[in-house]
C-alpha cells in the first residue's frame, strides 16, 4: 500500500511596520525544509523489489527545472489544471484571490479553477490573523505583523504538492488598495504553486520585502519552466 511521505513548509511571511513592507524571513530559504512530520514507518514503504527510496524509479520524481528566473521551491503540482476553494468571505479578500487568479491563469503555464468542495481543491484561500506571529516588542510600540503566509503540504520523495493553504489577514490588507492586496494574493499563490522567494534585485512578485508589483515576465518564465510537462 502506498503511504504518502508528507512534508510541511510554511513560506511567504509578508509584514508590515508602520508603513513600511517588510517580510519575517527567518525561514525563508529556497529549499524546503524536511520537518519531522513523517510516520516512522514511511522509511520502509518499499516491501518489495526496492530497498530505499532513492532507488524508486525516477518516472514518480517530476522534474524541476534549474535556473529559472524566480526561484523554486523544488516541488510542484502533478498536473497543470490546479483546483482552488474560496475559503474566506471577506469581499475584498475574495475579490483578491480571484484577480490573482486570473493573473496566474493568463500566464498559460496552469490553469486554475474555483471549485465548491474544499476536500477537493488542491489549493484553499484562506483569511487568518497572522499578528500572532508578532516579533515586535511591545513595550516600544513596534508591532509586527504579516500580510500574507502560505503553508504547503508536500511529498518530498517526487517532488509533488498535495495541499497548499494562503491566508491574508484581513486586519493587516483592510487600508490598503484592492491593486496592493492582488499582489499580495498573486505573491501567496505564487508560493501555493512551488516559487520561492525572488531577492530584492530581480522583478519579480516573489520579492517579499516592500511588493511593488504584479506578476511578471521573470515569473511567468519560470511557472511555464515548471510546468512544462
Ligand atoms: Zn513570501
Amino acid at each position: 500500500m502506498r503511504r504518502f511521505l508528507l512534508a510541511l513548509l510554511v513560506v511567504g511571511m509578508i509584514g508590515v511596520s508602520g508603513r513600511q513592507v517588510f517580510a519575517d524571513d527567518t525561514n525563508a530559504n529556497s529549499q524546503p525544509f524536511q520537518s519531522s512530520f513523517f510516520s516512522p514507518d514511511t522509511v520502509n514503504d518499499n516491501d518489495f523489489q526496492f530497498s530505499n527510496s532513492s532507488q524508486r524509479p525516477n518516472a514518480e520524481r517530476l522534474a524541476i527545472p534549474q535556473n529559472t528566473p524566480t526561484p523554486l521551491e523544488g516541488i510542484r503540482w502533478k498536473k497543470k489544471n490546479i483546483t482552488i476553494y474560496m475559503e474566506t468571505t471577506d469581499p475584498k479578500l475574495k475579490w483578491a484571490f480571484r484577480d490573482a487568479v486570473k493573473k496566474w491563469n493568463k500566464t498559460k503555464a496552469v490553469h486554475i479553477r474555483w471549485i465548491k468542495d474544499e476536500e477537493k481543491a488542491n489549493i484553499i484561500a484562506a483569511d487568518g490573523d497572522l499578528a500572532r506571529n508578532s516579533t515586535g516588542n511591545n513595550n516600544v510600540g513596534y508591532t509586527t505583523s504579516e500580510l500574507g503566509s502560505t503553508r504547503t503540504e508536500y511529498d518530498p520523495t517526487t517532488n509533488t504538492l498535495h495541499k497548499a493553504t494562503s491566508t491574508l489577514d484581513p486586519n493587516q490588507l483592510d487600508y490598503t488598495n484592492q491593486e496592493f492586496r492582488s499582489e499580495v494574493a498573486q505573491h501567496e499563490l505564487g508560493h501555493a504553486l512551488g516559487l520561492a522567494h525572488a531577492p530584492e534585485y530581480e522583478h519579480s512578485v516573489m520579492i517579499p520585502r516592500n511588493i511593488k508589483n504584479g506578476i511578471t515576465k521573470n515569473d511567468a518564465k519560470t511557472l511555464r519552466m515548471l510546468y512544462a510537462d
